[in-house]
């Protein structure tokens, strides 16, 4: 197989990076040069992103990283949240909640901290930014989406 970037034959390594093609498939075969100076590749992690329907990317250990430094703004937030949200939107973002909960062991709060947190990473938004943009513009479901 060749990289799908550059085009080189046959490298020695080759990966999978989350970038949609042209054709509708989600992914995009690279090769270790491609995958370096991708969009899609955190350097400082060694990791490649996560990524979304949408097309942006998210490094999960810098999310990781972002949620121990902004630790503070998942107080409460549960409460902040359903406070700006109709009864249907409070309902499904704890639907989101709940699965995330589920499966990480997290509170409701720690569950909307992560999704705050990598909603702001994909946007590429500092997270105090998008956290006041949700509660101002009454948009709780911009966690999820
Ligand atoms: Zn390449
Ligand atoms: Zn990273």
């Amino acid at each position: 197989m060749n990289c799908e970037i550059c085009g080189v034959k046959e490298p020695a390594v080759l990966a999978l990076l989350p970038i949609p093609k042209e054709d509708g498939s989600l992914n995009t075969i690279v090769c270790e040069k491609c995958l370096e100076k991708s969009t899609a590749y955190c350097q400082k992690h060694r990791q490649i992103h996560l990524g979304f329907a949408d097309g942006t990317t998210v490094c999960p250990h810098c999310v990781d990283e972002m949620k121990a430094r902004t630790r503070h703004l998942a107080e409460s937030l549960q409460d902040r949240i359903r406070q700006v949200s109709k009864p249907d939107e409070f309902e499904e973002v704890s639907e989101h909640v709940k699965g995330a909960s589920y499966i990480m062991n997290w509170s409701a709060d720690e569950a909307l901290h992560h999704f705050l947190i990598t909603k702001a990473m994909r946007a590429k938004l500092d997270t105090e930014k998008i956290l006041s943009i949700i509660i101002k513009e009454r948009l709780p479901l911009l966690l999820i989406n």
